[in-house]
């Protein structure tokens, strides 16, 4: 029998204190909403009393002008009767389209959510048949996928582009009207122009626009920040800086009963009894350049330098002594690639450690390639993403989004694998980093006059990626 002063505990840790709304779920539909926070320690952070009321009003909205609502199909008869340009409606739209992996899709989700919930737009998502399956609903009795038949998405007719919107205000033109629907796409590219998404006056003319149809792979949320209409109301809800992927991929992202059914099953297998768990995520984006020997070397130095792994004892017959206390640890691997879980595997397998301690290695799955259009593989990917944040400490490869989802969501500051560049390995292995919201790879370069070299507010540069900054 629980007293109450734990259940209310209970209560409130299952809801990410004040998080998660409190009714418009069926709990049975989604258990990972409701059970993440049993294999959690609890959290350090607690979110804003006013983050917490704009997402109870960014529900209301959504429950309003949802799909099928009543708003909703008045919405859409209202754009198609308005032709293209310039419908004004009640309720108006951001439907997110994918690009790139799983993390780099789920970056941008978390961004393109805060960016409705600044903007009262409401978040549709596009998921195709590679995304099927993987997420519950994430806002109380609505739908956040986007309708089959929504009439706006590959439709030649609204085809209009953000930059030809650019180009037109460009021109002076005072008659400027803005079209119903917009395709604005953030995506970074290598020769990507200056969008000035980041400027108020870009964001004056997005405003009137119904419907847009998003598209980015970047986690663009420092961005909005430079924007004055949005720097006092992301203040406000997040007093720390740092805690915004944290809590809105909590709110958002919660996986399916097939995934959690998976998830569940190898924490229980093979994490729960650990004393500690070790997270070591290897992403290698150029495995050509980079040696096996390289990588296990690396992985080794920074692991055993500071102290996440524990040393062999390597002496002629030594073997575990009873005397040492005898902890756990267990290792996650997640990996496309076989070789470093089995090595480390049999390393430890090999000999005691100098510690005494116990040292399990498991490794989920090996992909070998990434194949972000097939849902079983991305299926695989969302498991390792969240088991990874269920660990104790953290080890990440540079530049990663999948490493960056895993330590947002667990509230991690992990230590970060620098890129081997060739059969080198970097010295230092690895740094500890300064904050677990995730990197913005491709921030703007320009200020909103168009001068280069321009600094985003509150952030500092990436430890793991030149180009990126980061909130701390
Ligand atoms: P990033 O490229 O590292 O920034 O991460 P993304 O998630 O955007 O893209 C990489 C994709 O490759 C993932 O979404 C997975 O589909 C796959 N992938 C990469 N590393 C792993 C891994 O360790 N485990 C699994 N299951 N898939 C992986």
């Amino acid at each position: 029998q629980k007293d109450s002063s734990q259940q209310t505990r209970i209560t409130r840790e299952k809801l990410v204190n004040g998080l998660l709304p409190t009714s418009g779920f069926d709990e049975e539909s989604c258990l990972s909403r409701f059970e993440s926070y049993l294999y959690r320690k609890t959290s350090p952070h607690k979110p804003s009393p006013y983050l917490i009321s704009k997402l109870r009003n960014y529900e209301k909205l959504h429950q309003r002008c949802g799909p099928h609502t009543r708003f909703y199909n008045r919405t859409i008869i209202k754009i198609i009767k308005s032709g293209t340009k310039g419908a004004a409606t009640n309720c108006k739209y951001i439907v997110w389209t994918p690009a790139n992996g799983l993390g780099n899709r789920m970056m941008s989700m978390v961004a393109t959510f805060l960016y409705a919930v600044l903007t009262e737009r409401v978040l549709l998502v596009q998921f195709n048949t590679d995304m099927v399956g993987l997420f519950c609903e994430p806002f109380p009795s609505s739908s956040w996928i986007l309708p089959e038949n929504f009439p706006f998405i590959n439709n030649k007719r609204y085809k209009e582009t953000y930059e030809s919107l650019l180009h037109k205000d460009k021109e002076n033109n005072s008659q400027l009207i803005a079209p119903s629907v917009l395709h604005l796409n953030l995506q970074h590219t290598h020769n990507s122009p200056e969008r000035f998404f980041h400027c108020d006056h870009s964001q004056d003319l997005l405003q009137k626009v119904a419907v847009l149809i998003f598209m980015s792979d970047q986690y663009f949320v420092s961005s909005l920040f430079i924007i004055s209409s949005f720097n006092q109301e992301l203040s406000k809800m997040f007093p720390k800086k740092d805690t915004i992927f944290h809590y809105l991929g909590r709110y958002l992202f919660h996986p399916s009963n097939e995934v959690w059914g998976t998830i569940n099953r190898f924490y229980q297998a093979y994490l729960a009894k650990a004393d500690e768990r070790v997270g070591l995520q290897i992403r290698l984006f150029n495995p050509d350049l980079t040696p096996y020997e390289t990588i296990m070397g690396q992985i080794l130095n920074c692991t055993l330098q500071h102290k996440i792994l524990p040393e062999l004892d390597t002496r002629n017959g030594a073997v575990a002594s009873p005397r040492k206390t005898q902890t756990l640890k267990s290792v996650l691997v997640a990996s496309l690639h076989p070789e470093y879980g089995e090595n480390l595997k049999a390393m430890y397998l090999s000999k005691p450690t100098v510690t005494g301690e116990i040292v399990g290695v498991y490794q989920p799955s090996h992909e070998e390639k990434q194949k972000s259009f097939d849902n079983t593989h991305n299926i695989k990917a969302l498991t390792e993403m969240y088991l990874l944040s269920f660990c104790d400490v953290l080890v990440t490869s540079s530049a990663s989004t999948f490493g960056y989802v895993a330590q947002s969501l667990g509230a991690l500051k992990p230590w970060i694998l620098h890129k081997a560049l060739d059969a080198n390995i970097p010295s230092p292995a690895c740094v500890r980093d300064f904050s677990m919201d995730p990197c913005y790879h491709h921030p703007p370069t320009h200020d909103c006059r168009g001068n280069s070299a321009h600094d985003l507010p509150y952030t500092s540069k990436c430890a793991d990626y030149s180009f990126g900054v980061k909130l701390s």
